[in-house]
């Protein structure tokens, strides 16, 4: 095979692929960390690269009959996590044309910052709860 030739997601904060370290998605493609795939948590992304698709399969799902197709790293063929092609319950479309990573599967680390044209401030809200007395 010949030299496989990648993307990268760019980014302050990168999801990669454990086996090979290639570059998947960025923390700004997050959508939802509240999904379970097949080694346990699984993480929702609206766009990721250096991803190959299987055939479309017809699943059904605990939120219902979906038409999704597995995704495997580009560079090293390990299986990551799925895509969603349709999904026939309404509420579900939301899922369509995104990506499951496993998070088992990928590691997430800190990017070149300074390479993001408008990086947003960490979202640091928390809650200090002070006790009057
Ligand atoms: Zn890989």
């Amino acid at each position: 095979m010949g030299r496989v030739f990648l993307e990268h997601p760019g980014g302050a904060r990168i999801f990669a692929c454990n086996h090979c370290d290639t570059p998947l998605t960025n923390k700004k493609e997050l959508v939802s960390t509240r999904f379970t795939g097949s080694t346990g948590r699984a993480f929702l992304f609206r766009k990721v690269v250096n991803i190959t698709f299987s055939e479309v399969q017809d699943r059904m799902m605990l939120t219902g009959q979906h038409f999704v197709r597995d995704v495997f790293c580009k560079k090293c063929s390990q299986k990551l996590g799925w895509f969603y092609e349709f999904a026939t319950e309404e509420d579900q479309r939301y899922k369509e044309g995104n990506v499951i990573l496993e998070k088992a599967l990928i590691n997430d680390y800190n990017g070149i910052e300074s390479r993001d044209p408008s990086p947003t401030p960490p979202q640091n809200h928390q809650h200090h709860h002070m006790i009057d007395f």
